[in-house]
């Protein structure tokens, strides 16, 4: 299978998870995740692990899921599948580090293809629905085993279960692209002993990851004898910002009304406070989002104000802490107040969404508009920060503007039917007057370029 085709099949598996209801863009976890994922490919290019072919054609892109379920998995072209459930399980960002440093090897190491080409010559399009069924049967644990045994699941999960020289390559290569990229090869050990555990009490439900990576002795012997020997020091104390999003995790996972109160009694048991400075940071990020979830935004302040006091000299949880405080005025539906604490805030993605959200829906759309329109130049494969900006432009009065807008989110999402609706409905308007010039020549020529996009995506079938 060629590179290209490999990437074409991958772009229509994520067409599809796009437009699954799990998919979440949190731009909290996601600039987090990111983080992770572009130092482990700085250091699979230092190794010479990733070829500059694959580096530039493939995708190279985490899709997050909100799942709870614990899993992981590479799909074909660099697009990469990760559940709220495996980041919330995890102790360190080294554990993390060390299962998208196994799924990104699997991709490096042209696996995927190689799997493919020896076990089917299915058309395109019949292999991404055998691999969308693999993952839709694999996010329902009690379904999970039960539909293994139907013959396309069957086919479908061969599709993605890597053969064990594979799983032991993963290992071994992402073991070295971790370390490499500053992370302690002790979060392998870590995973696999949390792994094994789950597989002694035989929790494949909520485990669908040792589905597609059994775990055994040998594995973890196997990693053991590959570490040196500072690193079978014991797990250290994980740091604040880590802490922090597995508790944004477990609330972002949507669990419910009883575990959000969990969440919030687990803060006020009589231990907590004696617990570790991590420990405590995680519990009260969780607790404040869940009492602001729960719809009680003084409870919910409260707590943000002391998790700001034990964070306290930390300053990259500090700044989750603003904008946790941020988030909870903008839930509570006082998005002026949320703008107001983000002036002046650090200008990452997750402030730059949030400020912006917050400032359109409080008489600040033109302020939000300028900032959007500065970063979709540079990242115009944001469908969020497109949405937003459609909104500031929608708020703004500035129709064309809009529809363009929303038309980019959807191509950014690959969905070019939905994207070629908008611009011709834009070209539409602008055919019965009133468009300036230059924006309805941008839009007839970005038009043209969707529709063949699309009709290169029709001839695949
Ligand atoms: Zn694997």
């Amino acid at each position: 299978m060629t590179s290209s085709a490999e990437r074409k099949l991958g772009e229509k598996i994520a067409a599809e998870l796009f437009r699954d209801p799990d998919y979440i863009d949190d731009p909290v976890i996601d600039e987090y995740v990111l983080g992770i994922w572009t130092r482990l490919m700085a250091g699979a290019r230092a190794r010479g692990e990733l070829s500059p072919e694959l580096d530039e054609r493939f995708a190279w892109q985490v899709l997050v899921g909100k799942d709870r379920t614990i899993n992981a998995f590479a799909l074909p072209g660099g697009w990469l599948g990760l559940h709220l459930g495996l980041l919330s399980v995890t102790a360190t960002r080294d554990e993390l580090a060390s299962v998208l440093a196994h799924e990104l090897s699997h991709v490096t190491q042209r696996h995927i293809s190689r799997m493919m080409t020896q076990q089917s010559r299915q058309a395109p399009l019949l292999m991404a629905a055998l691999i969308l069924s693999a993952i839709a049967a694999s996010k329902n644990a009690d379904m999970g085993q039960a539909l293994i045994v139907g013959s396309q699941a069957l086919a479908a999960q061969q599709g993605l279960n890597f053969s064990r020289d594979m799983e032991r390559e993963a290992d071994r290569i992402g073991l070295g692209v971790a370390t490499q990229a500053g992370y302690e090869p002790q979060g392998f050990v870590g995973m696999f002993e949390k792994l094994q555990q789950a597989s002694r009490l035989n929790d494949n439900g909520s485990f669908p990851y040792l589905r597609t990576h059994p775990m055994n002795i040998e594995r973890i012997a196997d990693m053991r004898s590959r570490l040196p020997e500072k690193a079978r020091a014991p797990v250290p104390e994980p740091d604040l910002v880590h802490a922090i999003m597995v508790g944004r995790s477990r609330v972002m996972s949507n669990p419910g009304v009883d575990a959000l109160r969990g969440l919030v009694a687990e803060s006020e048991s009589s231990t907590f406070a004696s617990s570790g400075r991590a420990r405590q940071a995680g519990g009260l990020y969780a607790a404040a989002l869940a009492h602001s979830k729960l719809r009680d935004p003084q409870a919910a302040t409260r707590v943000a104000a002391r998790l700001a006091t034990v964070v306290a000299g930390d300053a990259a949880a500090l700044r989750l802490a603003r904008l946790l405080t941020a988030e909870i005025a903008f839930q509570a539906g006082d998005p002026a107040r949320a703008a107001q604490q983000l002036d002046g805030a650090a200008p990452g993605r997750p402030e730059l969404i949030l400020a912006s959200q917050a400032q359109v829906m409080s008489g600040r759309a033109a302020e939000a508009a300028q900032k959007l329109q500065t970063w979709v130049a540079v990242h115009p494969k944001d469908a969020q920060a497109w949405q937003v900006l459609a909104t500031a432009h929608t708020a703004l009065g500035q129709t064309l503007r809009a529809i363009r807008a929303e038309a980019e989110s959807r191509v950014a999402h690959l969905d070019y039917k939905a994207a070629m609706d908008r611009f011709r409905s834009a070209q539409e308007i602008a055919r019965r007057g009133g468009a300036d010039h230059i924006e309805a020549s941008i839009i007839d020529s970005r038009a043209r370029q969707v529709e063949s996009l699309l009709r290169e995506q029709a001839l695949e079938r």
